[in-house]
């Protein structure tokens, strides 16, 4: 893996280098609220934001995405959207890097959902390390660390007033050759022994003990515990925690007619804390009680996904833990799971 060194001061200069060659999508601040969203230039990036509010799934996986537009005029008509530009996803944390690790079986396994692939295949991801960690943080609970560049094309580590920026694949070579004046390699070996001791100082931050031991092995035998109807009593159902989580997948789909025979139909996110989302046609609920509801996401989180695909259903990023209205702690249930008869 080889490396390169950029100086704080050229960072806006190299985003408006991507500007002029990619669209750039990269964490923003607005009303308080820090999202991705497609940026028209370096300026209005969120450089020293932390974690993201809103997690960078949005660029795979959008809120809203038409499937296709169609009309029904002389005969039906689907027109499907243009593909995806190649593009350049900047500043995703390590905890996000696994979330998209975390979706991508899910919509590039069996079956092969052509809108996230597309956006997948032709988007370089610049991996940015934390340089803080918050209090409800866990990332280190499942193997990754503030400074974990898994996943990444390129990693970016601030370091003072300079980046240490790792080359991972040959899509962040890419991207060094096409804003190569931006970099220097003088001072790499320097930076990367001051990102280890970085990465020493920051693990010694997390205040969030979580201990995974044995917890898969027990929720195996707890699909009938009377542990979720407790849990269930406190959540509101708001899917706050879905909505905001790294690794949640769940959507609709629907169609908007315009009620002249033309419409689109959209895939929008929906959350498995809602009732209507297991509403058969029938008038059948599999999951009609909150009870239900909320197990079947802390299952999903610590068996389903794991069961399915090998890999945690949660990175640890702890956006649930912080959001949460009524506080249910996902580190706490945890530790209560190992605590049930
Ligand atoms: S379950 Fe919570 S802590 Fe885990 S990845 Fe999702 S939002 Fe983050
Ligand atoms: S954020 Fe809290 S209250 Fe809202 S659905 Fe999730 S667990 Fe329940």
């Amino acid at each position: 893996m080889s490396a390169r060194v950029i100086s704080r001061d050229r960072i806006s200069g190299f985003l408006d280098c991507i500007l002029r060659k990619y669209p750039l999508v990269a964490p923003v601040e607005e009303d308080g609220v820090v999202a991705y969203r497609r940026v028209a230039a370096a300026r209005e990036v969120a450089l020293d934001a932390g974690l993201s509010d809103v997690p960078p799934k949005t660029h795979f996986f959008p809120q809203t995405e038409v499937l296709f537009h169609y009309s029904n005029l002389s005969g039906l008509e689907i027109v499907e959207p243009a593909g995806a530009p190649e593009t350049v996803l900047f500043g995703v944390r390590p905890c996000d890097l696994r979330g998209f690790a975390a979706l991508d079986p899910v919509f590039g396994g069996r079956f092969k959902d052509v809108y996230y692939r597309d956006k997948r295949e032709k988007t370089t991801v610049v991996g940015l390390s934390c340089t803080s960690v918050l209090p409800t943080c866990f990332c280190r609970a499942y193997g990754s660390s503030p400074v974990d560049g898994t996943g990444a094309d390129l990693m970016f580590t601030r370091l003072g007033e300079r980046y240490l920026v790792e080359v991972r694949t040959p899509k962040g070579a890419r991207l060094v050759e096409d804003c190569a004046d931006f970099f220097t390699e003088d001072g790499v070996r320097e930076a990367a022994r001051e990102k280890e001791v970085l990465a020493r100082e920051l693990d010694g931050r997390f205040v969030r003990r979580v201990d995974l031991d044995s917890v898969k092995e027990k929720v195996d035998g707890m699909f009938e515990s009377p542990y979720w109807g407790k849990l269930a009593q406190r959540c509101l159902g708001c899917g706050i925690c879905t909505f905001l989580c790294p690794t949640c997948h769940c959507f609709d789909i629907v169609d908007e007619d315009r009620g002249d025979r033309t419409g689109c139909r959209l895939r929008c996110w929906d959350s498995c804390m809602f009732t209507d989302f297991t509403l058969h046609t029938s008038g059948h609920n599999p999951r009609a009680t909150k009870t239900e509801r909320v197990r079947n996401r802390f299952l999903h989180k610590l068996k389903y996904h794991l069961d399915r695909y090998g890999l945690a259903g949660c990175v640890g990023c702890g956006r649930c833990v912080a959001k949460c209205p009524v506080n249910i702690d996902i580190t706490r249930v945890i530790a209560e799971i190992k605590e049930v008869d």
